[in-house]
């Protein structure tokens, strides 16, 4: 809190004297209030009785000589002391008082030079809002008022309701033709129109409030845009009404603007009924529909400082809403925190009191809300780094600055925070919160899985061969590595003979090029081809070690193919048997990429299936592939098949929509297997690493950025 307040005994300075002070609409308690008016910046101030007595005694006097001439008639106590101290506190916050070196538009001026240098900081500011005066229209307002002045009457009321409401009826009775209006705006024409619509309903709505505002007598300075968050608003500058004594008035101005659309939309309603289909038909639409509902919810939106905000202030009798409520919900904040006993800020009867705290609190929730919402629409509406950029302004700026500001306030409460004590109640509080955040938990995914409870593996050739010896005959039961079958490649023992051949011949050459040292380039050349044919020949090489079939698992032949003899060519697709695995379950489950990273192999669970009359199983994770499925391969579990993970059909494959992993798991055999071939829908739930709440968001946090950042 600035310490204002230590003013010497001098007198202070005198107040300023281009200041107006009118009697104002009374206060919510009741009580008379007063209106200062600085026509130098056309502000208005609101001052209640207690104020306007400290101000009537103000010239000349001393600061303490002003608080026993204050208590002298009848201001007595802390609320008077602190209505003084605030007051002076306020005169010079908002530059009412002359200053002793020079006059006060010399100050103000002083004040803006001061405030340009701070460019970057106006930026800050304002590039989420700002306002740009178009025109002064005062003169022509005051010269038309009368024309629009039937519309203030009774009558013109009862005709728009009842226009309104006629033509709603006739509307109710074409509504498919009206709803079938939308249809024509998917078109350049179309999207004209609705700018057009929208650019009528505004000025429209503006006016509104610029003519009441004229009507009762008060001037209208400035109309134009403002700016929120780059989109255009207009404006209208109506705060001379705060001059009105009467709160009825205030609160026709306030409405005006809704006022006005919804008579429009009256009018367009009926018009859309007469008119032939075209543009104008759909501006009529718009008119009569879209836009007035948009307004209704944006602008009666006590929140933002649209029309709102003011309905509520002047129906509340509250001026300066925002600022005093969040001043007192900052208070009441202190006081629950840390029990500080400080006067609250002012007095009202206790229902204004607790409507304004809420009113605080429900503003900043929506402004976090609102402020974050808006930061990552800039942030994804910008290219990257500009995106980063605007997203952490808006974050410092809006919500960032706020809380450093209250934490600054509770720095220079320090001593009587620590004289209290309750803090230490909410530094436990704290620090438990993070301890518990951080500790690891132990928790588990869930994955859809199926069970295999036997093993079918097909044994093919996988390569053009020819048959030299076959091992096994159906039904044998062989070990896993036992060799099945042993087939020939005259091609590949040829390809593999023709490239030792160029290797021998590449490396004679390499042996030539390093005797002659001048044959560098040739030399790199050689090295790399040579790497090259190496490569073919171990590739070719790895093709003829699989040219014996091998068992992978313990198992038995069955199905083997009876024309297979010595001598006969296959083509590489055909089954020539098949290894059955009695005994075996295999658990396959696909797993989201965010729970992937949290499973090891080893890792234990239970496959669940979806029938409930079958038993669990325990199960041990034995594999983990790296990359991400490109296929589903188990299709009971794609979701075309009513499966659980979502799948497009792309060719035949099963494309998965989302990042899914394979994985293997053994399921531990407790039982006689049944002997026939069986495949058990359900899921797996396998336990993960325990993680930390805390270091889990840091390090999504991390890597979000790293991503944004280097990608
Ligand atoms: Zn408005």
């Amino acid at each position: 809190m600035p310490t204002i307040v230590q003013v010497p005994d001098l007198p202070l300075p005198p107040l300023r004297q281009e200041l107006r002070i009118e009697r104002g609409a009374p206060l919510v308690s009741g009580a008379p209030s007063w209106t200062i008016f600085d026509p130098v910046r056309h502000m208005f101030f609101q001052i209640g009785q207690t104020e306007m007595a400290i101000l009537s005694l103000w010239r000349g006097r001393s600061a303490p000589a002003l608080g026993a001439e204050l208590r002298r008639q009848g201001y007595a106590g802390e609320a008077a002391d602190g209505a003084l101290k605030s007051m002076i506190q306020f005169c010079f916050a908002n530059g009412l008082t002359q200053r002793p070196a020079g006059d006060a538009v010399q100050s103000l001026t002083a004040q803006r030079e001061r405030s340009r240098r701070d460019w970057w900081r106006w930026m800050l500011d304002n590039y989420l809002f700002f306002r740009v005066p178009l025109v002064r229209p005062s003169a022509f307002l005051e010269r038309t008022v009368s024309r629009v002045a039937p519309l203030w009457s009774q009558v013109a009321l009862l005709v728009f309701l009842a226009a309104g409401v006629l033509g709603l009826l006739l509307v109710s009775r074409q509504w498919d033709a009206f709803i079938g209006s939308f249809l024509y705006f998917f078109s350049l024409e179309g999207a004209i129109a609705y700018g057009f619509s929208l650019i009528l309903v505004k000025l429209v709505h503006e006016l509104g409030h610029a003519y009441t505002a004229t009507h009762f007598g008060c001037r209208v300075p400035t109309m134009g845009v403002s700016f929120l968050v780059m989109m255009p608003v207009l404006y209208t500058d109506t705060t001379s009404a705060w001059r009105l004594r009467s709160r009825r008035e205030r609160l026709l101005i306030d409405c005006a603007g809704v006022t006005a659309e919804l008579m429009l939309a009256t009018v367009a309603v009926l018009a859309w009924l007469a008119l032939p289909d075209g543009i104008l038909r759909s501006v009529a639409f718009i008119v009569g529909t879209t836009s007035w509902i948009m307004t209704l919810v944006v602008n009666l939106n006590p929140f933002m400082r649209f029309d709102g905000y003011y309905l509520l202030s002047d129906m509340l009798g509250v001026p300066n809403l925002q600022m005093r409520s969040f001043a007192l919900g900052r208070w009441w904040l202190r006081e629950r925190l840390f029990d500080l006993s400080e006067p609250r800020p002012e007095v009202l009867p206790n229902p204004v009191h607790l409507g304004l705290i809420a009113y605080a609190f429900a503003t900043w929730l929506y402004r976090l809300v609102l402020y974050v919402g808006i930061a990552l629409l800039v942030y994804h509406f910008f290219f990257k780094a500009l995106g980063i950029l605007l997203f952490a302004v808006e974050m410092v700026v809006f919500i960032g600055r706020p809380i450093w500001h209250e934490m600054q306030a509770w720095h220079d409460r320090a001593s009587a925070i620590r004289h209290r004590g309750r803090h230490r109640w909410w530094l436990w509080l704290t620090g438990g919160t993070i301890l518990l955040l951080a500790l690891p938990i132990k928790r588990h995914i869930t994955a859809p899985a199926v069970m295999v409870t036997i093993g079918d593996t097909p044994l093919v050739a996988g390569d053009v061969a020819r048959i030299e010896t076959v091992h096994v005959t159906s039904g044998q039961r062989v070990r896993a590595g036992t060799a099945l079958f042993t087939l020939a490649s005259p091609d590949l023992d040829r390809q593999i003979a023709r490239r030792g051949v160029t290797l021998t011949r590449i490396e004679a050459q390499l042996a030539r090029a390093m005797a002659d040292a001048q044959d560098l380039s040739n030399r790199a050349v050689l090295e790399r081809e040579r790497i090259a044919e190496r490569d073919a020949l171990a590739g070719l090489e790895t093709r003829r070690t699989k040219l014996v079939l091998r068992a992978d698992t313990d198992g038995m032949i069955v199905d083997l193919d009876l024309g297979l003899h010595r001598g006969r060519w296959l083509n590489g697709s055909e089954i020539l048997a098949r290894l059955v695995t009695p005994g075996f379950r295999d658990v396959q489950a696909y797993v989201a990429e965010k729970d992937i990273r949290l499973i090891k192999i080893g890792a234990t669970g239970r496959f669940i299936p979806n029938d409930p009359t079958q038993r669990s199983y325990r199960v041990r994770l034995v594999e983990r592939t790296h990359g991400a499925a490109e296929r589903i391969d188990r299709e009971e579990l794609a979701s075309v098949n009513g499966g659980p993970v979502a799948v497009t059909e792309m060719n035949g494959a099963l494309i998965p929509n989302s990042a899914n992993y394979r994985v293997r798991l053994a399921a531990e055999i407790t039982e006689k297997v049944p002997n026939f071939e069986q495949i058990v829908p359900g899921r797996v739930v396998i336990a993960a690493d325990p993680t930390s709440p805390l270091l889990d968001v840091l390090s999504r946090i991390t890597r979000t950025y790293r991503a944004e950042a280097g990608g």
